[in-house]
């Protein structure tokens, strides 16, 4: 098995990074997935530490200023989302695999930082599924899913700087190609 190392999941909204990252810790609970800070409001079922850290933007702004970011990124035109560095630099000493779900703005500040790490693109089937994933998540209002789809149609173009492409035509073949990616034993 490969050296535990830092992989990078990135991907257009709604592809469903967060279903095949979900599946990867149901699955291989070693494997540590960061949690993102975020100047946006929880949604409903979403608990602060878990999902995500909930920041104001001042919080935000200390620790940009502090240097506690790996990569952060003005996601969607609205919110700030960002890796705190710490837990992941902790966690890779300690050997885990570690697992970011991060936009592609995120992405390209990761590779910079760590060239070392694996970056994998989730794909969705087509441009069609896409949108009815957006659509059918209800979670967002119209104007955001215009912006949503927007920024989803300059993340696709982005699809040939990643070493991997996996197309999420059903989460559990795709969790499967990450398994495997990631250099985790197949269970
Ligand atoms: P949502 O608001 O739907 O939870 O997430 C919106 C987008 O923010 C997703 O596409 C997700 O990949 C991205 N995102 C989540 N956490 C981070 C992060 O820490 N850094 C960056 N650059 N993007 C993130």
């Amino acid at each position: 098995m490969a050296a535990p190392r830092l992989t990078v999941l990135a991907g257009p909204t709604a592809v469903g990074k967060g279903t095949v990252s979900a599946d990867v810790r149901a699955r291989y609970p070693e494997v540590w997935l960061s949690v993102s800070a975020t100047t946006r409001a929880p949604r409903p079922g979403e608990v602060d530490g878990v999902h995500y850290h909930f920041m104001s933007a001042e919080q935000f702004d200390r620790m940009v200023e502090a240097g506690e970011f790996l990569e952060w990124a003005v996601v969607h035109g609205r919110h700030r989302y960002g890796t705190p560095r710490g837990p992941v630099l902790t966690h890779l000493a300690a050997g885990d695999p570690a697992l970011l779900e991060i936009d592609l703005a995120g992405a390209r500040q990761v590779r910079e930082a760590m060239p070392e790490a694996r970056f994998v693109f989730l794909a969705p089937p087509s441009w069609e599924e896409l949108e009815r994933r957006l659509v059918g998540r209800g979670t967002e209002d119209a104007e955001e899913r215009e912006r949503r789809l927007a920024t989803a149609r300059v993340e696709l173009d982005a699809e040939p700087e990643f070493d991997h492409v996996i197309v999420n035509d059903d989460v559990r073949r795709a969790t499967d190609e990450l398994i495997t990616v990631m250099g985790l034993p197949t269970r």
